[in-house]
């Protein structure tokens, strides 16, 4: 007997990422040595007063049991109190803050809280895939808006036909930007406000890596624009900040219909977070934060090492100022994908091609930061072998 999937599953494209899989296996299994830029997820450990706090709590049988649904009164105070010391912005723990496991948890389900069938997405495109494909789970349309190059990677607003703004239920967006590595001021937060106020969209903030700045400047969350909380829900997470991609606890946090909305559908999709997870997210969050500035040093010295070898080689690449990605043009004449199959061939490097991503990420290759210089430096040297 076949069973068949669902028409949702059906539906889904074909990932993309499973055929580069499928090339790293056959990679190894001819012997190459594989240094992998693939990856979005930090090669660094988790810092240890961290690790200590798990270990502590998950000896404790009052987490034991089904942890409660939101999160405890300290782990979504810890974030409240992170978020008003590091963003200025003021949240009610009891209605404006939401306890996830992992930040793609509460993304991926929000859509199951607001959009009905037919209603409009607007999604950038390049983008992180889960918005695009998990509206499209609930019946609902996506129209997806530029990010260019010449544009720092901003949304092109303009570039959102009228009739399409008007019929949008919500904007996703996502600063600083996976996987472009493009970074919004204030001012661009804004003006997507503005947009959103116009067109009475509710507004998306994935804010995954507003730690992983490598400028001086600090990542601002869209809450900081005045009203916001009106017509805007963030996602916090700590994944990348604390290299706890594995742990799975994230936030979302803003208006509280919608927070109410999400808690809604979790309470009847999950369980929440294990207790002792929350109580490390609470030392994460309320630790000395030395082990971030330690992590923003690891990956500047990475980006630096890696910018200047790929333009020794006749790239032209910016650096990014924020994320652990670097978001390279590649040459002209050939494909996103036709690149990616080659270094990795001829190479044994493992890029992300852009157009994995969206339409708009053709033309582009991802690497992500998450190796260790040394190995940045053999990598350099294979392309140069590569490129002559
Ligand atoms: C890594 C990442 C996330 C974070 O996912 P978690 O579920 O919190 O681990 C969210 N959004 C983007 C764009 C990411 O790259």
């Amino acid at each position: 007997m076949t069973i068949e999937a669902a028409d949702r599953v059906k539906a889904i494209p074909p990932y993309l990422f499973a055929s580069i899989d499928k090339m790293k296996q056959q990679a190894r299994a001819k012997g190459i040595d594989l240094i992998d830029f693939g990856v979005g997820d930090p090669d660094l450990p988790t810092p240890p007063h961290i690790i200590e706090a798990l270990q502590f709590a998950a000896a404790d049988p009052e987490h034991h049991r089904y942890p409660s649904y939101a999160g405890s009164t300290r782990c979504r105070r810890a974030l409240t109190d992170f978020y008003a010391e590091r963003f200025g912005v003021k949240l009610d723990p009891d209605s404006e803050v939401l306890t996830l496991i992992g930040s793609k948890d509460g993304i991926s389900h929000l859509p199951l809280a607001l959009i009905n069938p037919g209603d409009l997405a607007l999604v950038p495109d390049p983008a992180y895939p889960v918005y695009d494909t998990t509206v499209r789970f609930v019946g609902g349309e996506v129209h997806r808006y530029p990010l260019l190059s010449e544009q720092e990677f901003l949304p092109d607003l303009e570039a959102i036909p009228a009739e399409v703004a008007r019929r949008a239920k919500l904007i996703f967006i996502n600063y600083p930007n996976n996987p472009t590595g493009g970074v919004a001021s204030l001012d661009d937060l804004e003006r997507i406000h503005r947009f959103a106020e116009e067109h009475d969209l509710l507004v998306v903030s994935d804010l995954a890596y507003s730690e992983m700045y490598l400028e001086e400047e600090r990542p601002p969350s869209m809450l900081q624009v005045a009203g916001a909380k009106a017509r805007c829900v963030e996602f916090y997470s700590l994944s990348k900040t604390y290299n706890m991609t594995g742990w799975r606890v994230g936030y979302a946090v803003g208006n509280s219909d919608v927070v109410a909305a999400l808690g809604k559908i979790k309470t009847n999709m999950d369980s929440g977070v294990f207790g002792a997870v929350q109580e490390a997210g609470i030392a994460a969050l309320t630790g000395d934060q030395g082990c971030v500035a330690e992590m923003r040093g690891v990956y500047r010295e990475r980006r630096d090492l890696l910018v200047e070898s790929l333009r020794g080689l006749g790239l032209t690449v910016r650096p990014q100022r924020a994320t652990f990605y670097l978001f390279v043009p590649i040459p002209a004449g050939t494909t996103s994908m036709a690149f990616t199959a080659r270094m990795l061939d001829e190479a044994g490097l493992v890029v992300t091609p852009g157009n994995g991503f969206g339409a708009l990420g053709e033309g582009f290759i991802r690497f992500s930061l998450s190796v260790p210089s040394a190995r940045i430096r053999e990598a350099v040297l294979r392309i140069g072998r590569l490129v002559l």
